[in-house]
């Protein structure tokens, strides 16, 4: 039962309190340890596995899954976590229908992969609830690198830096670490505060400090953390995001999609998170899809994901597509966006361009997710960072123009914008780092 309906606008509260908890509870519920040993019974352990050369970080999938078709979760953990710190998070979130799970012979044999992602899930569960710690610090080596981000590429960097025994301090700007883990992933794929205990598990190594409220280009400055610190490490992400130009209007309801979603993660209760009734969602991405099912979870009654380009152009996979679609949200293609219309400072409809066209959806909330950009001048300093494509341009190991810095992640121009990318760039530049550190 609904505690109250509004019938127009956009509103809180619009579904009863345990509607919320199922609408926004576990995507993939774990594996019990009884299922995990009979899906990992499905594996062939193929000698060239090709599950493991689609994974970027490199897993030796074949070897965790035997791990744990042998009772030892905790050795399959750590076979995850040494390639993969953040193994737990990249379980849940993880593209696998277009990665590891696309690539697994058994898919191409039968349409049925070995469920990797979740057998992943299960080993990473069981080593951070028993709080089993893999690795530890190497001598202090006396040098100390300063990591600006805490999202998945710089608490990646930071372990791996830690672990051959340099000192981190890490900058963040925001008050919670975890990057996108923390503030963007939908809801419905890190419930229970996963994000927080996965930076904990990760940071009890030792020897890395996390600094909140700290931002690059606002507090520190890239000039003197390469002065004061042996190296830099930039992992700052896309905290920048593309407008709608002319097309948009400054009236209530017109809003940043990643925003929006921040707003869901970060709240205590979802009831209170206001929503439209009726939703249109711009955009092709990850973003596009997780902003139109979590305003459909809050209770929007009808919400419409338009694309400008064609279907087989959508950055999201079909996997998610499909989800959207099974979760009520509408999808439409070939919608290249005219005006945000506006009335009395509120948003009443959405005008778009389609076959020479004119079509206008009514709606009171139009959520813009047409892509994020890196705030260049957080990184500008005295002596600018080559850009590539409006990102930071790195070489083959992270390392940007000037040689004390390196950069991974959303913000370097080489990457797929995907948590596991943003961990195997930051463990590598760590690497590097540490090459560098140690001639
Ligand atoms: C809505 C949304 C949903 C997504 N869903 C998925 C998904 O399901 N699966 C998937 O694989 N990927 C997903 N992604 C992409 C994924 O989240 C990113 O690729 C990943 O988080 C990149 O990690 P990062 O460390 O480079 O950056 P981020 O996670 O963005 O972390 C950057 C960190 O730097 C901090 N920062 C920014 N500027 C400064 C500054 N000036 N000074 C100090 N600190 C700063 C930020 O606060 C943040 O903590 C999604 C992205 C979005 C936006
Ligand atoms: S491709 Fe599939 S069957 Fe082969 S090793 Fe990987 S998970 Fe096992």
């Amino acid at each position: 039962m609904a505690q109250s309906v509004p019938t127009d606008g956009i509103a809180s509260g619009r579904l009863a309190p345990e509607e919320y908890r199922s609408r926004f509870a576990d995507l993939h519920p774990p594996l019990s340890t009884h299922e995990a040993v009979v899906e990992a019974d499905r594996c062939y352990f193929c000698y060239d596995a090709p599950c493991m050369t689609a994974c970027p970080t490199a897993i030796d999938i074949p070897l965790f899954i035997r791990e744990i078709g042998t009772g030892n979760p905790l050795g399959a953990a750590k076979t995850i976590f040494d390639q993969n710190i953040l193994g737990g998070i990249c379980a849940r979130v993880c593209p696998t229908e277009t990665l590891c799970e696309q690539a697994c012979v058994r898919e191409a044999a039968e349409g049925k992969p070995v469920q990797i992602g979740l057998l992943q899930r299960y080993a990473t569960d069981k080593a951070m609830a028993a709080g089993k710690q893999f690795y530890g610090r190497a001598a202090p080596t006396g040098k100390t690198v300063a990591v600006i981000g805490a999202g998945p590429a710089g608490l990646a960097c930071a372990h791996r830096l830690a672990m051959k025994g340099h000192e981190v301090q890490i900058f963040e700007a925001r008050p919670k670490a975890g990057g996108l883990n923390e503030y963007g992933i939908a809801a419905y794929k890190a419930v229970d505060g996963f994000a927080q205990a996965e930076v904990d598990y990760v940071t009890a190594i030792g020897g890395i400090t996390i600094h909140h409220e700290r931002a690059l280009g606002r507090d520190v400055f890239l000039s003197g953390l390469a002065e004061q610190y042996d190296a830099v490490f930039l992992s700052v992400g896309l905290a920048g995001v593309n407008a709608l130009g002319e097309a948009d209007a400054e009236a209530r309801g017109s809003d940043d999609a990643v925003a929006w979603i921040a707003e869901v993660r970060q709240a205590s209760d979802l009831g209170t998170v206001p929503v439209g009734r009726r939703v249109v969602v711009i955009g092709g991405g990850m973003t596009a899809i997780d902003a139109g099912i979590q305003a459909k979870g809050l209770g929007a009654e009808a919400v419409t994901i338009c694309y400008r380009g064609p279907r087989e152009r959508m950055k999201a996979s079909l996997y998610e597509q499909d989800l959207a679609q099974t979760r009520g949200v509408a999808i439409r293609c070939e919608m290249r966006p005219l005006r945000v219309i506006a009335d009395a400072g509120r948003v009443v409809a959405m005008a778009f361009e389609q076959g020479g066209e004119t079509v206008t959806l009514e709606c009171d909330q139009v959520f813009k997710a047409i892509g994020q950009t890196l705030v260049s001048g957080a990184v500008e300093d005295e002596t600018p960072l080559a850009l590539s494509g409006g990102r930071i341009q790195v070489d083959a190991e992270g390392r940007t123009s000037n040689p004390k810095v390196w950069a991974g992640g959303d913000c370097v121009a080489a990457g797929d914008d995907l948590t596991v990318t943003a961990v195997a760039q930051g463990r590598d530049a760590a690497e590097s780092i540490h090459k560098a550190l140690s001639a």
